[in-house]
Formats: C-alpha cells, sequence, structure tokens
C-alpha cells in the first residue's frame, strides 16, 4: 500500500487492520451461487395493507420513496418517527444493504448516521468511494425494530419478508454492479435464508442476487464492537471491488 493511502487509512482510525493483504480470488461470474428470487407477496401484520407487491415492482423513485414514508405493510409503521428509504446514487455502482433504521437514523430519516455511519463512511473511503459518488446505501427494512424494552432490535421474518419488496425495487431501479450485504440480517434476506444463519458461513463464497454480485461482510456496528475483524471486512470489500472491476 502507497504511503499516502496507508496515512489516508489511518487518519481515519482504520489503522493497519485495513492494510490490503492480498486479494481474495475474483468470482468467476459463472459460478457465483444465485439467491432465489424473492418472494412476492407481503407478509403484512396486523390490518396491512394496501400497497402490493406487484405495484411496488413498477415504480419510479419518486412513487417508490414517497410510498415507503407512508407505508404501513407491517407493524414497523407503528412506531416510526420517519421511515428511511436510503439515500445516494441512483444511478450508483456500489450499493450497501444494512439491517434496518436504528433510533438516529429513524429521528433523522437517514440510514447510517452515528458511529456505524462513520465507520461505514471510512469503509468506502478506503475502497476510494463516498457517500452519494457510485454508492447507494439502503436497509432491508425501512422503518425501526423497536424491542419492548425501547431498544433496537433485529427485523421479524414477518417485517422483512413485507419489506423486501422496496429494497428489490431499488435494485432493479439502481442495477448496481456489486452488492455489499452489511450483517447477517442482510445477507440472509437476500439469500432467503432463515434468521439464524451464521455471518460466518456467508461469507468468503462467491454469491449474487438477481445476477448482480452479492458480498457478505460485518455490520459497521458489530465492527465497532470487535475491531479486529476489520481485517476480514477489508478482504470482503476488496472480493467486492474485484467482481466489478477486476483489481
Ligand atoms: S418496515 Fe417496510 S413494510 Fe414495514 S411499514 Fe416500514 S416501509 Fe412498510
Amino acid at each position: 500500500m502507497n504511503p499516502d493511502k496507508l496515512r489516508k487509512l489511518e487518519q481515519m482510525g482504520l489503522g493497519p487492520v485495513w492494510q490490503r493483504r492480498g486479494l481474495p480470488d475474483t468470482p468467476a461470474q459463472d459460478s457465483l451461487i444465485d439467491a432465489p428470487a424473492l418472494a412476492d407477496d407481503a407478509a403484512g401484520g396486523p390490518g396491512h395493507d394496501p400497497v402490493l407487491a406487484d405495484d411496488i415492482s413498477g415504480m419510479d423513485w419518486e412513487t417508490l420513496e414517497a410510498t415507503i414514508r407512508q407505508c404501513t405493510r407491517c407493524r414497523l409503521c407503528e412506531d416510526r418517527h420517519h421511515a428511511v428509504p436510503g439515500t445516494g446514487d441512483r444511478n450508483a455502482r456500489w450499493l450497501f444493504v444494512g439491517e434496518g433504521p436504528g433510533r438516529n437514523e429513524d429521528l433523522q430519516g437517514e440510514p447510517f448516521v452515528g458511529p456505524a455511519g462513520k465507520l461505514l463512511d471510512n469503509m468506502m473511503r478506503a475502497l476510494d468511494l463516498a457517500r452519494g459518488e457510485q454508492t447507494y446505501i439502503a436497509n432491508v427494512v425501512k422503518c425501526r425494530p423497536v424491542g419492548a424494552d425501547g431498544r433496537d432490535r433485529p427485523p421479524s421474518a414477518d417485517e422483512v419478508s413485507a419489506c423486501l419488496p422496496y429494497l428489490k425495487r431499488q435494485i432493479d431501479l439502481i442495477r448496481p454492479q456489486v452488492i455489499v450485504a452489511l450483517g447477517k440480517t442482510a445477507a440472509g434476506s437476500l439469500l432467503g435464508l432463515p434468521g439464524d444463519v451464521s455471518l460466518g458461513s456467508l461469507r468468503g463464497q462467491p454469491r449474487s442476487f438477481a445476477g448482480i454480485p452479492l458480498a457478505i461482510t460485518y455490520h459497521p456496528a458489530y465492527l465497532l464492537r470487535k475491531p479486529t475483524d476489520k481485517a476480514r471486512a477489508w478482504r470482503d470489500l476488496c472480493a467486492a471491488r474485484s467482481a466489478i472491476d477486476g483489481h
């Protein structure tokens, strides 16, 4: 790594664990494991509602975002301050997908704010990317899942099922060159796998979603708790980069 790059990473607080230590093999496109098609029906929740997945699949950006902001397809609408559709370049090469909005995201209506968002920005910078430039950030569910204790929780299978048609439409509209699933909820949801699947069993294999290379890595919030796994995350990101530009 050249000194400028190394200094930049160190200034970002990523330290030497982000040094490139050799790239994983570039996945051959024809060997990718493609995710199953998403179920096109909404699981819905109590009393939910009228927006059908078939309708969502034909929406333009403006209609899609307006529909998400007013959506009542699942019970997560009941406690939200803001739905969080996503943010970024609508022609992005890179799509980063997280689990769902947390408390700060719910209050601000933006995905990945706060410390985890800062780390995601740093991860993008290490790839010579920036938020909003060639990148789009979205979540599997667009409204904050809140536990009985008032804290963030993972979305339930019903909530994921209800909200996935929105993400699928975003993917259709963006047609990114690579999707990066951040954490096991994002990865498992895109791959149609049960919630108890382990992230370790999903990482490091060539996969795709709708024909688009799908890279799987750790959620930035997890990396904040366990920074020693940043080196593994960096390898995942390098593999994602290899999938689109042959580095
Ligand atoms: S999480 Fe998704 S499906 Fe549920 S209310 Fe929000 S936008 Fe609608």
